[in-house]
């Protein structure tokens, strides 16, 4: 039994599981200490991965090689590519899972990675050193009274650190519904001199479908062809599909939950955490629009073999007498039995402006935070941090410099660089309108965007690289034929008719057709033989055919966006000396000397994205570093 790591990951969750496959597959032994191995990267909420923005982020994480994509693909039941009818930047791939079928998958995974052990229990203290001044963190103490030493630990508690739960009037302390909640860390780290705060989440009933006349209600398939997550060869996209369910509420049902306010925690002061504005509850949405006759729910298998559904939008934490009735007045529930109510939870979080850019902290050394205990919401936002902390804690190990993606190369890039510039006053969660760059950001090009970096830093192994090469090659070839190819104009007249384009006068090159609304270069593959025969020639399949597409489209765009991305990130180049004082420049306001003290930033461009800190402020400091 091994008592002495190169680091622990505390906390078996989504950002936990990832930062601890990272740093083992990169060598490190590794040790991941968690309360309950039975619920590795449990689910909390709702049984699906991606979604608008989110999905991109998951490419990201599977270019870089962590384990989210592949473990999302293999355990899909239902796949949908979001936003297909806008622009490219915007479709965003979603997946159903098989809650149980993903927990068991990442608990395989885990078991099968080299130089990573596995201990189930919960960590009460840190190990803090003091090196010549400098605090350093060395080890974790448990419950169970064992000590384990390492040289970096990273701490990924979820929504367990003094979690409390709340239904009606009642509360009970957990991390989760059936998990215990988790003390003495954040009392610990407050006396370290870390500030810290509450948030709120919540959660819907579970239900028995075989309580439910389903019939009563709108049925929503996956895609006919659908995609998946990984760009992996071998990983292949779900085959037997399960379908889901529109359901609508209604004035009675509202008058029903209107009953319960009396008695709701969150209109009752019970609850103090800040909660997310964007994922409301029912009781929420009720009160922003009053005047709403109906609201629309998803009822969403949980897995393949099991007859729990989740009532995505129905999340609640009044009395669970008061969600039932409500559920009762739906039509299609009359008879409905559920498997236990909505809750919400509370739960401290950390500041996340108290870290750099590699997720280390700034107070404790070789300390790093990651996933919602930094005050983020959802699965992929939590892994994409562990993976970071885990590349980045093994990297300073080494003596390696730090991996920080940019704001046009990554949205991982764009969460980090939020949360520790700007820092979060309500639980973070990534949408596209964060992002500047979002044609560069799309969720098709993540490996072209990633992946050489994932080969750099050791994640990508020789069966992803090589696949990737392959893919490269094979969209350049076709990107080639696109713009070379000459498209006589009885080729495709009958094509050009059936998609309302007005017809060729003379020959043109493919690109410039392709570069039309509403013509599709899947579509003309049909009517083009010379086409035909070059796809079927080099085998190129649909991925490849999509992103050739999309970068011919939206060629102008993307050039446009990489010139604008360029200029700016000439600001990141500008560094900024570690502990700097800001307040020796008086010539800046006095708000943002404090923020500048407070944020330390690193360069001038992310000084620039300090909320508070104006242009005014940014030309002082240019000519200040030099410029
Ligand atoms: C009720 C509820 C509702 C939610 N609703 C939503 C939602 O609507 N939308 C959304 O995007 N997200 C929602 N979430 C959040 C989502 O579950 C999290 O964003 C995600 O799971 C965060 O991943 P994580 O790895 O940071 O932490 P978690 O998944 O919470 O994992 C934390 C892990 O740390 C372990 N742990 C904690 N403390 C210790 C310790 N001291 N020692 C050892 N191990 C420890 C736990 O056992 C667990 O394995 C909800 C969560 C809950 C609980």
């Amino acid at each position: 039994m091994r008592f002495d790591y190169d680091i622990i990951v505390v906390g078996g969750g989504h950002a936990g599981c990832e930062a601890a496959t990272a740093a083992a597959r990169l060598g490190a032994q590794t040790l991941l200490v968690s309360m309950d191995m039975t619920k590795y990267a449990s689910m909390s909420c709702n049984p699906a991965v991606g979604g608008v923005a989110k999905g991109q982020i998951v490419r990201e994480i599977d270019a870089l090689g962590g384990q989210m994509g592949i473990i999302t693909d293999l355990s899909t039941i239902q796949f949908r590519m979001l936003n297909r009818s806008k622009g490219a930047a915007m479709w965003s791939p979603r997946a159903q899972c098989d809650k149980a079928h993903f927990s068991a998958l990442w608990r395989q995974t885990l078991e099968n990675t080299a130089n990573l052990k596995l201990w189930q229990d919960s960590v009460c203290q840190l190990i803090i050193d003091n090196q010549e001044g400098r605090r350093v963190v060395s080890g974790v103490v448990t419950r169970m009274g064992v000590t384990f030493r390492a040289k970096a630990v990273i701490l990924t508690a979820g929504t367990f650190l003094g979690g409390l739960m709340h239904i009606g009037r009642n509360s009970a302390e957990g991390g989760r519904a059936g998990d215990s909640a988790s003390h003495g860390l954040t009392e610990q780290l407050v006396e370290l001199g870390f500030e810290a705060g509450r948030m709120k989440t919540g959660t819907p009933v579970r239900i028995d479908c075989r309580s439910l006349d389903l019939t009563k209600f709108e049925r929503q398939d996956g895609d006919e062809e659908p995609q998946k997550f990984s760009f992996l060869k071998k990983i292949q996209p779900v085959e037997n599909q399960r379908p889901c369910y529109l359901v609508y509420t209604s004035k009675e049902v509202h008058d029903t939950l209107r009953t319960g306010f009396n008695d709701s925690p969150l209109f009752q002061g019970l609850i103090k955490g800040i909660g997310p504005r964007y994922c409301p509850s029912i009781e929420d949405k009720l009160r922003t629009f009053a005047d709403k006759e109906f609201h629309q729910l998803f009822l969403e298998p949980e897995g393949a073999d099991t007859n729990e559904y989740y009532l995505n939008g129905f999340s609640s934490s009044l009395p669970w007498q008061v969600q039932c009735a409500a559920l009762e007045q739906i039509e299609g529930f009359e008879n409905v039995d559920i498997y236990r109510p909505g809750y919400a939870i509370e739960y401290d979080y950390f500041p996340p402006t108290q870290l750099t850019h590699t997720l280390e902290t700034k107070l404790v050394e070789s300390l790093y935070f990651a996933g919602q205990i930094n005050g983020t919401t959802g699965y992929e936002e939590a892994a994409a941090q562990g993976l970071m902390a885990g590349i980045n804690a093994v990297r300073k190990l080494r003596g390696e410099g730090s991996v920080v993606l940019s704001r046009n190369e990554a949205y991982i890039g764009v969460l980090i660089d939020d949360l520790v510039t700007k820092g979060v006053d309500e639980p973070y969660r990534m949408f596209t309108s964060r992002a500047e760059y979002r044609i560069l950001l799309r969720q098709d090009n993540a490996d072209v965007r990633l992946t050489p970096l994932g080969r750099e830093i050791g994640l990508v192994d020789n069966e992803r690289w090589e696949n990737f090469e392959q893919k490269k090659s094979l969209a350049e070839s076709l990107k080639n034929f696109v713009y070379a190819y000459g498209v006589a104009p009885s080729e495709i007249s009958d094509y050009l008719n059936s998609v309302n384009s007005a017809q060729l006068s003379q020959k043109k090159k493919l690109s410039e057709v392709v570069i039309r609304n509403n013509v599709s270069l899947f579509e003309l593959i049909d009517h083009i033989s010379a086409l035909k025969k070059f796809i079927a020639a080099n085998n190129i399949d649909r991925e490849v055919i999509e992103q050739v597409e999309i970068e011919v489209k939206y060629s102008g765009y993307i050039e446009r966006e990489k010139a604008t991305a360029e200029k700016l990130q000439r600001l990141e180049e500008i560094k900024i000396p570690a502990g700097f004082d800001f307040q020796r420049i008086t010539s800046i306001t006095i708000e943002a000397r404090q923020k500048l003290c407070r944020i330390q930033p690193t360069t001038i461009g992310q000084a620039s994205r300090i909320p508070g800190v104006s242009p005014a402020d940014i030309n002082v400091l240019l000519i200040y570093f030099g410029r």
